[in-house]
């Protein structure tokens, strides 16, 4: 089953808000920014979400897994834009498997590595 899902801007919930003045405090050198996220669920958890970002102030820190068995399982955006300014890169385009893994409640037990994946893509313009 593939859900097509675009979350874009009203997309709050998912994201923790970097405040616009904030942003220009982290990034003084950043005009504009726009991140593409393809969430694949791959696995038995098969589906896609499409997540849009074009303004400063949606930039969010963390994307949650959506793969509802998946514990420790975030994508950090700023981490991605943090080294993408540091060497002025104008765009970024990678795919990241998801870092959290399958286990039970509280994470007592580990049973493997989860098996999303982002597809990533950051396009970043400079003053
Ligand atoms: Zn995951």
């Amino acid at each position: 089953m593939i859900i097509e899902e675009n979350v874009s801007p009203d997309c709050k919930e998912l994201f923790e808000p970097i405040s616009a003045n904030l942003f220009d405090t982290l990034y003084p050198d950043i005009e504009s920014i726009r991140i593409e996220i393809i969430e694949k669920g791959l696995g038995g958890y098969s589906y896609k979400k499409k997540y849009v970002l074009y303004q400063k102030a949606d930039i969010g820190r963390n994307i949650e897994c959506g793969n509802p068995r998946c514990t420790g399982g975030e994508l950090e955006l700023k981490k991605f834009v943090d080294q993408m300014y540091r060497r002025k890169f104008k765009n970024l385009n990678l795919i990241q498997w998801c870092q959290g893994y399958k286990g039970s409640p509280y994470g007592k037990e580990r049973y493997g590595a989860c098996p999303n994946q982002f597809e990533i893509d950051i396009k970043i313009e400079y003053y």
